[in-house]
């Protein structure tokens, strides 16, 4: 059970986690938390100042994150476990303190001091939430992820090494859990084989619950955050939108990389590797069903969801000399030496067509390739993209898709590299008619009390 910044925030939300963990306690969970909402960020900020001869901002900044702790776990945690819990949590402000001096003094925070740096947010927040359960009658260890989430060097956003993580995890947890024990990590941090502090990568505590869950062969991950699910689109184009049921993992992929703001889908390998399912829950709505992805998908060919993604340019790159493979990479070397990812695209003799997410390189790219190519492109494009198993060998969605949205401009029909994706340009202007008409076609209301009992809606963004 990973717990999200907004899942931990305050009392109110760490008494929900408490009983959200004590209604699974026959199943022997193990509870993952993030650093209290925007704690990370504040580190981050933190080290800036610290390094850039902003001491003095960064200590205070420091000491509302300890303010902020301490008063919970005044809140939370009865007097004998408070004193304990106020040294360790003292103790470890003060090595924070002293890394702001080292990094004052460095004038700079490279990654391997950002990675110990970051890393006290879910240090804290662990601590903390164990102790609060350990209050609430709840029998919970407190783990530190460091020391059995082990990773190569890559500061700033590591990979684990699978075989040492697995047995590790499995040895300090497995103890645990069989004496009924709720294990309590926090997500996000990891360490070297030599025991150096290492992190996932922003967002990271997804992955720990995931790598957790497939270190012990969980029956479930679950992601609590504070949505009622995945939607079928962006509630904000669309107040129809709906928590979809069950997804694939592969259908969740395609949605965040066509700009759906949902889990970073890549963080739930692990777990998909194992076949585990994995759930996005609302701590706040802790009896809604939510979202469950699945490795594999399960069910006929149907739209799960539409995104769309704004600010996107269209960029043709002519070609005079015509096409050829040199050419065409050093084209797209262009593009990768100005960190400018490219969309969807397609070729012929003496055009490329591109789509690419952001216009602010195009200008700089048009001057290198200016003896090869012409580089042209137009601004305020969206890509609306419906996004399901086996949709494109559907002829019929395409051709609904299509009739509905004829008496728009509707630009370029993009080729995804899967069967997963139909999607088209509009101008952004057309944005939220063109998802709202899809959405009616494909998401039509049904009475509530047939389809979607129980489930609160949700009108705000899966995120
Ligand atoms: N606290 C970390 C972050 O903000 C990790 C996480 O919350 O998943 O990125
Ligand atoms: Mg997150």
């Amino acid at each position: 059970m990973k717990f999200g910044g907004t899942s931990v925030e305050d009392e109110a939300a760490i008494r929900r986690l408490i009983g959200i963990v004590q209604s699974r306690g026959d199943v022997q969970p193990v509870v993952v938390v993030s650093a209290l909402a925007g704690v990370t960020d504040q580190l981050l900020e933190a080290g800036r100042a610290a390094s850039s001869g902003r001491l003095g901002a960064a200590l205070a900044s420091v000491r509302d994150i300890y303010v902020r702790h301490e008063r919970l776990a005044d809140s939370l945690v009865g007097d004998s476990a408070y004193g304990t819990l106020d040294r360790e949590l003292r103790a470890d402000f003060r090595a924070l303190e002293s890394l702001l001096l080292q990094l004052e003094a460095a004038g700079k925070v490279d990654l391997k001091c950002q990675d110990i740096l970051l890393g006290f947010g879910e240090v804290f927040s662990s601590k903390l939430v164990k102790e609060a359960l350990c209050e609430a009658g709840v029998k919970a260890a407190h783990v530190d992820a460091r020391s059995c989430i082990v990773t190569d060097a890559k500061h700033g956003q590591a990979s684990p090494v699978w075989d040492l993580t697995n047995e590790r995890v499995q040895a300090a947890l497995d103890p645990l859990l069989q004496s009924g024990c709720v294990p309590v990590l926090g997500g996000f941090i990891a360490s070297t084989e030599t025991g150096v502090a290492t992190t996932l990568g922003r967002g990271g505590s997804d992955f720990t619950a995931a790598i957790i869950g497939a270190a012990l062969q969980a029956s479930r991950v679950e992601i609590w955050t504070d949505v009622d699910g995945v939607m079928t689109t962006d509630p904000k184009l669309c107040s129809d939108a709906r928590v979809i049921r069950k997804m694939s993992f592969d259908e969740a992929a395609e949605l965040a990389h066509f700009g759906a703001k949902v889990l970073h889908p890549a963080t739930l390998a692990p777990a998909m590797r194992e076949d585990i399912p994995v759930y996005v829950l609302n701590s706040r709505n802790p009896e809604g069903s939510g979202t469950e992805i699945l490795a594999h998908s399960d069910s006929a060919p149907r739209v799960r969801a539409i995104t769309a993604k704004r600010n996107v340019a269209a960029v043709e790159v002519e070609l005079p000399r015509g096409m050829d493979s040199e050419l065409l990479s050093s084209v797209f070397a262009a593009f990768d030496q100005h960190s400018c990812p490219v969309d969807v695209m397609a070729t012929s003799q003496h055009r490329v067509s591109l789509l690419v997410a952001s216009p602010a390189a195009l200008p700089s790219i048009a001057a290198e390739l200016k003896e090869v190519a012409e580089v042209k492109w137009e601004n305020h494009k969206a890509l609306v993209c419906l996004v399901g198993e086996n949709i494109r060998r559907q002829s019929e969605v395409a051709s609904r898709v299509f009739g509905a949205v004829s008496d728009m401009e509707v630009r370029v029909m993009c080729q995804g590299a899967s069967d997963r994706t139909i999607s088209f340009l509009v101008e952004e202007s057309k944005v939220e008619e063109s998802v709202q008409r899809l959405h009616r076609l494909f998401f039509p209301k049904v009475e509530p009390a047939r389809d979607w009992g129980g489930i609160q809606s949700a009108y705000c963004q899966a995120g």
